[in-house]
């Protein structure tokens, strides 16, 4: 367990062997200047035992040289929470955008990725941009509507500056990942958090001689408040990918049935079998039975392939 001499950061980029670390506390150069980052390698004894260094990973630092602000990550520390796709650790939540209009809101879409957040067992904060774009009414219709689902949305504009308050207080100290489809302001929201992103990402990727135009690459940008955002590609069908059975656990609405009681049979899948506790009077059942049929289709295919 780490000592109070220890140097301790945070890992915001991978790039071959090299880490880039934004440490918790500054250390000062010759100068006296303030150093935040260090450009790290792995001890030969982590890459001995395997442990691999991911964006997100607490590390411990050895080794520390000032003058080049270069040091070597001599451990990493248990992760809280562990991503695989993208891969991140110690993420402590997801941060679903999805635009209230142009393009619409459309509930089988956001039902999809609300699934998708669901499965890894993140929290998942669900933020409606483009309010400036609805009426007062219009938007509650859709809050009610989404508190049936199981969720209470933050209600944004990042034209009007609506809800960004709100929004940077539950982004503080926490690492988040920022998801949803393409065309709903996601990179107008992390311009606007961050407002010298360009420029930090140029320094920070520049270190690591790329850009950050590579598929698997992930970043975490520091947001001026404390914490760090994960910005993950935007695609606007994410494969469910998750086990038919577990799928219902992905339903929030639903789930306050499943504690009333146990279905009759173990392995139900909720769709008319005898003595299931869950009924069809809720709004998303349809995206169940449709998501359910997916789910199953592809765990036949994994399977023909193995
Ligand atoms: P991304 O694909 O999710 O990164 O979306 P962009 O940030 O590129 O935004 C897509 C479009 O939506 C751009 O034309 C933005 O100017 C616009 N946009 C972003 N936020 C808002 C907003 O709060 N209100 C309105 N009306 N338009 C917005």
């Amino acid at each position: 367990s780490p000592t109070v001499s220890d140097i301790m950061g945070t890992v915001i980029a991978v790039q071959a062997n090299f880490y880039q670390v934004r440490l918790d506390e500054p250390l000062k150069d010759h100068n006296n200047a303030p150093i935040y980052h260090l450009l790290c390698t792995r001890r030969t004894r982590l890459k001995k035992i395997g442990q691999m260094v991911m964006v997100g990973d607490r590390i411990i630092i050895e080794e520390p040289d000032y003058q080049d602000a270069r040091g070597a990550i001599a451990q990493v520390l248990p992760r809280k929470t562990e991503l695989s796709r993208p891969p991140v650790a110690n993420a402590e939540q997801m941060l679903l955008v999805f635009a209230l209009d142009e393009p619409p809101l459309e509930p089988w879409q956001l039902s999809r990725f609300l699934v998708k957040a669901e499965s890894t067992d993140i929290p998942c904060l669900l933020c409606l941009n483009k309010a400036d774009l609805l009426t007062s009414t219009q938007q509650k219709t859709w809050q009610e509507r989404l508190e049936k689902w199981g969720y209470n949305p933050l209600f944004i504009s990042v034209m009007t500056s609506q809800g960004l308050t709100d929004l940077k207080d539950r982004l503080k100290d926490k690492i988040t990942i920022l998801a949803g489809p393409s065309g709903v302001g996601k990179s107008s929201l992390i311009n606007t958090l961050i407002p010298d992103v360009k420029q930090r990402v140029n320094s920070v990727s520049g270190k690591l001689q790329k850009g950050r135009h590579t598929t698997r690459h992930v970043e975490l940008f520091e947001l001026p408040d404390g914490g760090l955002l994960a910005d993950t590609p935007g695609f606007n069908q994410p494969h469910l990918d998750c086990s038919p059975s577990q799928l219902i656990h992905y339903f929030p609405e639903a789930k306050q049935q499943l504690k009333q009681g146990n279905c009759q049979f173990s392995d139900c899948f909720h769709r008319g079998e005898p003595n299931c506790v869950i009924d069809n009077n809720w709004e998303r059942y349809e995206h169940y039975l449709t998501f359910l049929e997916e789910a199953i289709t592809q765990k036949e295919a994994t399977q023909q392939m193995a």
